[in-house]
């Protein structure tokens, strides 16, 4: 692991463990710190792993270079549930192929320039930068909704 570069990344319950840079682009090689995760379905702590994949996701650019970080993707067994359960990491949504705080500074991003211009400038595809857009918004008309219902309840 590398210690240095596990701080200087800033995201919770990983460790770099390589850094490869190439021209234009960074990769990341991460490796999960918890042994095992608990059920989503009855809190029950598992360990027992059933398969990993390894995934792909964008990151914040550093130095003007793309970053990619490559992780495992975790599916535990729950032996209670007898179900497989797909570790979640809180960094990441659920199914995205991106960090949350790149997603979040992408959604910063439209205040300035348009869909084209930031899908040029981090080459994506306009259809990806509308994806990341409409994922920040529907995410935070939740938050905000469940708030207004906190304040009702409350
Ligand atoms: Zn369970």
């Amino acid at each position: 692991m590398n210690v240095g570069l596990t701080h200087l990344l800033n995201l919770p319950g990983v460790a770099v463990e390589s850094c490869n840079s190439f021209q234009d682009s960074v990769s990341f090689q991460l490796r999960v710190l918890a042994k095992g995760t608990c059920c989503p379905h009855c809190r029950n702590y598992t360990q027992e792993l059933h398969q990993i994949r390894p995934i792909v996701v964008r990151d914040l650019p550093v130095y003007g270079k793309e970053v990619y970080l490559k992780l495992p993707r975790r599916q535990f067994y729950c032996r209670v549930c007898q179900r497989y359960i797909t570790e979640r990491l809180q960094f990441i949504d659920w199914r995205r192929k991106y960090t949350q705080r790149y997603e979040e500074n992408i959604y910063s991003q439209i205040n300035h320039f348009n869909i084209e211009q930031i899908s040029r400038q981090q080459h994506l595809g306009v259809e990806q930068v509308k994806n990341i857009f409409n994922h920040i918004r529907q995410k935070r008309q939740k938050q905000h909704l469940e708030l207004s219902k906190k304040e009702v309840l409350l």
